[in-house]
């Protein structure tokens, strides 16, 4: 990100590296795990204690720029984590959210989550109702919004998008591009139903169903991205004024 980049994000660092601990599931409940792990919200740590260790040792502790424990909300997570970025992207800056994690730790769930009820919708959904009603509230501006969607499955890339999904496609640097995937297909949505479509279709084309968590779940990576291009539009009395002027 660029100097100005980082003036916009209003003096906060250009990587952000934010921790969210899922709760214990029914599984992991009726093995009778227990909990190891404690979050200190406020303080931005994670402490990870040794079951097996005696009651003096004290837990490890890690800090990150952000946590959130098993109490957060999705709303919450887009509010603070994801909202900034998506603003900063509407202003013309470049931004990225990437989920990281084991398999079964809540990278779907964070990242795509349940359409219904609205308040289990994740980071992109929730994404896509922003960008419009952002656009939608902004009668002097002119905004094309482009998807696209691609698999890293095993090292190869593949257009989630493409009528031949299983085509391998190249990635490509250039100057003006910088790195870019070649041929990968991007579609121009206008609301967030077409966006949503273009979601699902992609989904759809994915190498392991969101259901099927075992090995192979853990190569496949998928990158979904939103261009959105702005311009300024001139009102009737200041187009006659620049037609007349002849600019
Ligand atoms: P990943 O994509 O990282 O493999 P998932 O998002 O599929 O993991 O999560 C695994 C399971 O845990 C899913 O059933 C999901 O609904 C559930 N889960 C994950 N995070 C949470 C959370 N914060 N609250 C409740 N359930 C969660
Ligand atoms: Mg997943």
């Amino acid at each position: 990100m660029s100097a100005k980049g980082l003036e916009s994000q209003k003096g906060s660092e250009a990587v952000r590296v934010v921790v969210r601990c899922r709760p214990l599931n029914a599984k992991e409940k009726n093995d009778g795990r227990k909990r190891i792990v404690d979050m200190d919200v406020d303080a931005g740590q994670v402490k990870v204690s040794n079951p097996k260790g005696d009651d003096h040792e004290p837990p490890k502790t890690f800090t990150f720029d952000q946590v959130y424990d098993w109490n957060c909300s999705q709303t919450e997570i887009f509010d603070v984590t994801a909202r900034p970025i998506v603003d900063s992207c509407m202003e013309g800056y470049n931004g990225t959210i990437f989920a990281y994690g084991q398999t079964g730790t809540g990278k779907s769930h964070t990242m795509e989550g349940k359409e219904e009820p609205p308040e289990l919708r994740g980071i992109i959904p929730n994404t896509f109702d922003y960008i419009f009603s952002r656009i939608g509230r902004e009668s002097s501006k002119e905004y094309l919004v482009r998807a696209s969607y691609l698999e890293i499955y095993n090292e190869d890339i593949r257009d989630l998008l493409s009528k031949n999904p299983n085509t391998k496609l190249e990635m490509k640097e250039n100057a003006d591009k910088g790195v870019y995937i070649k041929d990968l297909m991007q579609f121009v949505v206008k609301s967030r139903e077409e966006i949503t479509s273009v979601l699902e279709v992609g989904r759809k084309n994915r190498s392991v169903g969101a259901t099927q968590m075992n090995q192979d779940s853990s190569r496949s990576h998928s990158i979904f991205t939103i261009t959105i291009e702005v311009t300024e539009k001139l009102d009737a009395a200041a187009a006659a004024q620049a037609a007349s002027s002849g600019t």
